[in-house]
């Protein structure tokens, strides 16, 4: 019988088991997970979570007794140090050594750290983890100042989250507008608009200085993630912006697979390699490389895709690039994935409240024009009313998912209620 070891318990290694279990893998499992915590999915931690609306349980993969129940063997706060190729054994931080036939990597990735935050002496927090979260939720409220550094998605739901418990929020971007690489400008000035209508301080444009983080309750630092490869390097495996699996997910050794954040991936479809920091993703590559740990022959061809369901504000957007020769798009309104390279990028609006506050710096670009407005149905049945279209922005990060070919349009779009 053989042995199938993961290392990682977020949401691709806790994926992986349970389609290894669901593809009938007889032999036995072993899930090392560095969190005191079974798998969980992240999202929820910018979110509803941090706004303490939903129950972690919420996050949970399975509920607790689901691992002894499949018999998968769940080591919670374990975590592996080394990997000894030769002798197929992976040991942890007690010294203790299990041998494998096949492994997964899915360490996933960690928060990159900002020196001048760091040593500012203010309350820094970097969110990643449940504890995370639970900390900066703790300096949340009426009268507590808040900064934050980087207008991602993080950056923009921490600061919706602590405008929505009544703190004052200054979010710091260097970029002209929030997720304007990953949006492109017409959409991105949705978000803009968004925040600063909601009584955030959107410092765009701006380089950060200790002066700026003096008297913050907390600031929280968002400017990405790195993967978290180390393991992977010292034991010899080819790395470069994450471990590098091929098309099948496998690394440079045939025994060892890696997925989710920390794979980087060698894309059949896209014919180049992109590592992809995303929910869905961790999902999808554990599903294939679960087939072919089971002898399955399967390319991980999945199309990048963004979606991200913000229950801030009540808004919610939706992202996706697909080439039309796939029929398996997520984004449903009709022809808004037609054209030679099909690919769209949408935003969906939903039961904007009116504004308050007034921020002190605010975007002034002007709102898109009526003219190009269409109703069609758009996410989960819903209708939704195109704004706008505008370009993607030709540059392509593996945050951003779309990447592919030429042509790309973008949707702002809102929600019209059926
Ligand atoms: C706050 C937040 C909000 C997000 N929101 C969205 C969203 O709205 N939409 C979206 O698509 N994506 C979102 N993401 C991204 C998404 O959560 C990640 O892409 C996903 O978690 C990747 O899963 P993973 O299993 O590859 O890695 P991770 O979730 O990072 O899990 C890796 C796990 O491995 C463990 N580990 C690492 N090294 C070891 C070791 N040596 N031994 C044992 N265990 C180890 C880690 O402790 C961790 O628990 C969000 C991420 C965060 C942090």
């Amino acid at each position: 019988m053989s042995t199938i070891v993961v290392i990682g318990g977020g949401l691709a290694g806790g994926t992986v088991v349970t389609s290894l279990r669901e593809g009938g893998f007889e032999g036995d499992i072993v899930l090392f997970a560095a969190e005191p915590h079974a798998p969980y999915e992240r999202p929820p931690l910018s979110k509803d979570y941090l706004m303490g609306k939903k129950p972690i349980e919420k996050a949970y993969v399975h509920d607790e007794g689901w691992y002894a129940a499949h018999d998968v063997d769940l080591r919670t706060d374990t975590e592996v140090v080394a990997i000894d190729r030769d002798a197929k054994v992976v040991r942890t931080t007690d010294g203790a050594e299990q041998p494998y036939d096949q492994l997964v990597i899915a360490t996933g990735a960690v928060p990159r750290h900002l020196a001048l935050a760091d040593g500012s002496g203010a309350h820094t927090a970097y969110l990643r983890t449940i504890e995370d979260s639970d900390r900066i939720r703790e300096f949340f409220g009426e009268g507590r100042r808040i900064v934050v550094i980087g207008a991602g998605w993080i950056g923009l739901e921490v600061a919706a989250a602590a405008r929505e418990a009544g703190s004052e929020v200054t979010v710091f971007e260097s970029a002209e507008l929030p997720l304007l690489r990953v949006l492109g400008p017409t959409v991105a000035q949705v978000f803009a608009d968004l925040h600063c209508d909601h009584g955030v301080d959107l410092r765009l444009g701006a380089t950060v200085t200790a002066e700026d983080l003096r008297g913050a309750d907390l600031v929280v630092v968002g400017v990405g993630v790195a993967p978290k490869a180390t393991l992977a390097e010292q034991a010899g495996l080819d790395v470069d912006n994450g471990i590098l699996v091929d098309a099948r997910l496998r690394t440079s050794d045939p025994s060892i697979f890696a997925i989710g954040d920390v794979a980087n991936h060698d894309h059949p479809v896209l014919g180049r390699r992109i590592r992809v920091e995303h929910w869905d993703t961790a999902i999808e590559q554990a599903k294939v490389a679960a087939a072919n740990l089971l002898g399955g022959d399967q390319d991980y061809e999945r199309q990048p895709y963004f979606s991200l369901i913000s229950t801030t504000w009540g808004w919610s957007t939706g992202a996706t690039a697909r080439p039309t020769t796939t029929s398996r798009s997520r984004v449903t309104w009709p022809g808004a994935s037609s054209g030679p390279s099909g690919c769209v990028m949408g935003s969906l609006w939903r039961r904007c409240r009116p504004t308050t506050g007034t921020p002190a710096t605010r975007s002034k670009r002007p709102s898109a024009s009526r003219a190009d407005r269409s109703t069609r149905p758009g996410f989960h049945g819903s209708r939704v009313e195109i704004l706008a279209r505008a370009p993607l922005p030709s540059a392509n990060s593996a945050a951003a998912g779309p990447t592919v070919g030429a042509g790309r349009t973008a949707l702002r779009v809102r929600s019209v209620q059926t």
